[in-house]
């Protein structure tokens, strides 16, 4: 395999959906609270990491939180499905070319690096008809930190393609800072794209390997990820 492409989700490949409201109301059932959800930054985090920092704002004890997640996530994905029944994701502008265009290449491999949980990232995906094209993923219910993610990615990657990839062939693409972060921290290239709430000039401060505005030159971006 020459190359792992590993992908982040929101505002990378999709966008809108029900998901921030579905938890909310999760969060509201399980614990009796989402106060601050409003003010607390959901881009770049995982889903833990989201849930812990609005509760602890609202004055909820750790061992309380730990025991609550299982029942939250629960609530959240069944919101999230109906939810997305009527209110799909949005793919974002080229996303559906550049899948397309890289599945057409054998020695490519397609994977997740998000910090939504598993079961949530299957379901946004799905409802876009894209979930097909991810082999592999690494997700915010395996870790906490994103840094942690991209290294569980690619010893997936390596278990489901041989152990024949290293961290400096993989590109980590995603729309925040925080992306950019866990791809270095993962020894992996990084390929920013200004499609969720950070512009191409705040991304090129984070020292990203590339930044683009969005994926609409599709034979551009795929030459990029797969040089
Ligand atoms: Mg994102």
């Amino acid at each position: 395999m020459r190359r792992l492409i590993l992908f982040d989700i929101d505002g990378t490949l999709v966008r809108g959906g029900p998901a921030k409201d579905a938890f909310v109301q999760a969060m509201q059932e399980t614990f009796g609270t989402a106060r601050d959800a409003d003010r607390v930054l959901f881009a770049g985090k995982t889903d833990p990491q989201i849930a812990r920092e609005i509760l602890t704002g609202a004055g909820v004890d750790r061992a309380t939180v730990d025991r609550g997640l299982p029942a939250l996530w629960e609530r959240y994905l069944d919101y999230l499905d109906a939810a997305l029944e009527h209110h799909p994701m949005t793919v974002l502008p080229g996303v559906r070319a550049l899948l397309d265009g890289l599945a057409l290449l054998g020695d490519i491999g397609v994977g997740l690096v998000t910090g939504n949980i598993a079961g949530g990232a299957k379901l946004k995906l799905d409802s876009a008809g894209l979930w097909d094209h991810f082999g592999v993923g690494s997700y915010g219910s395996d870790h906490e930190e994103r840094d942690e993610l991209p290294s569980i990615a690619l010893r997936r990657a390596r278990e489901r393609w041989g152990h024949l990839i290293e961290a400096d062939q993989a590109v980590i693409v995603g729309d925040t800072p925080r992306d950019v972060a866990c791809g270095r921290v993962g020894g992996m290239r990084t390929l920013a794209v200004a499609t969720g709430m950070f512009s191409t000039s705040q991304l090129e401060a984070t020292g990203a390997d590339h930044v683009l505005a969005d994926f609409s030159a599709t034979e551009q971006v795929v030459a990029l990820l797969t040089a």
